[in-house]
């Protein structure tokens, strides 16, 4: 049997936490991720791994402005207003340049990526970083979110293939379609997800802490023409109360997906955020072990490396 690994790498900078003020919170991760950038390139490079860096379309600006003080920067993109968020979608975009503020900007981080060998797939975030799935979020929003992403990735001779939901909240599957779309990540189907709810959060941290076996998947599904590559796995950041478990934990239960999935020919997706590396080099000491099973497996004939887009395209029937 041949597993195949997909990895998935949520690039978004500050928008992923404009929310809930992570962009404060993670200030010292944000200073440091473009440097992260680099080393994890280096680290796949090294092990022959390619992915899929899904980016927030805003990052592929270098600069934006306001017409008026107070004024949407991006008026040309349709956002929602949230009972549950008290500003503008756009209220913290700095309206400013990358050398300005460069937690918002990053047309750098997508020429790195480009340039970087082996090749990696460019794929999509949303524009901003909106929920898509709130009841706020219209089709009309969801399709004007996707299409400024899809104009911008051609204004840099890129098509984008490949979707990556904001927390992973699946919704107006048939907007992808339209857009060109072939798959996108879904969330993890997870042996706790099913439990009543208080025990939820408990299954979480058992699956965790004692680095139980992750979901891998056999048969993928295409809906709305488009596949879904579920996730099976999150590698964790040491942060906070997730500093708790222990690294062996993570890198344990990834090499089980690993061995699982070539064992039953299997897809392991795992995916982060490269702001998630942090300071502290752990998660890349973390990587280097997970990669090097990658490559042990790879070596032995059990193992292949692919992007969402190739595996999407081998899915639906694109290959030979
Ligand atoms: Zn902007």
């Amino acid at each position: 049997m041949t597993g195949t690994f997909v990895l998935s790498l949520d690039t978004e900078l500050a928008w992923g936490t404009m929310d809930k003020g992570g962009f404060r919170t993670y200030r010292g991760h944000l200073e440091r991720t473009r440097q992260n950038i680099e080393s994890l390139l280096a680290l796949l490079g090294r092990h022959n791994i390619s992915a899929t860096w899904a980016f927030v379309g805003h990052l592929l600006l270098n600069s934006c402005h306001r017409e008026t003080t107070g004024a949407d920067p991006h008026p040309d993109v349709l956002t929602a207003r949230f009972p549950w968020y008290d500003h503008q979608w756009h209220h913290h975009d700095p309206g400013s340049d990358r050398q300005s503020d460069p937690f918002w900007y990053g047309d750098d981080i997508l020429d790195l990526v480009r340039e970087a060998r082996p090749e990696h797939e460019v794929g999509c975030h949303t524009f901003s970083h909106l929920p898509m799935n709130d009841p706020a979020v219209s089709r009309d929003i969801a399709a004007s979110q996707i299409r400024k992403c899809c104009d911008l990735a051609a204004s840099r001779g890129l098509r984008l293939e490949s979707f990556v939901y904001p927390r992973n909240h699946v919704a107006h599957l048939d907007v992808l379609e339209q857009e060109g779309f072939t798959s996108y990540r879904g969330p993890e189907c997870s042996w706790y997800g099913n439990l009543p709810g208080p025990m939820v959060r408990a299954g979480h941290f058992a699956h965790r802490l004692f680095g139980i076996s992750p979901p891998v998947y056999k048969d993928l599904q295409v809906t709305s023409g488009v596949v879904n590559i579920p996730a099976s796995m999150f590698l964790m950041p040491p942060d906070g109360i997730r500093a708790m478990i222990p690294g062996r934990s993570r890198t344990r239960q990834a090499i089980l997906g690993l061995r699982k999935s070539a064992r039953t020919g299997a897809v392991f997706h795992l995916w982060f955020h490269p702001w998630n590396i942090g300071t502290s080099g752990a998660m890349l000491d973390w990587l280097d072990t997970i990669f090097g099973e990658v490559a042990r497996l790879r070596a032995e004939g059990s193992m292949r490396v692919m992007t969402m887009a190739s595996l999407a395209e081998e899915v639906l029937g694109g290959t030979e």
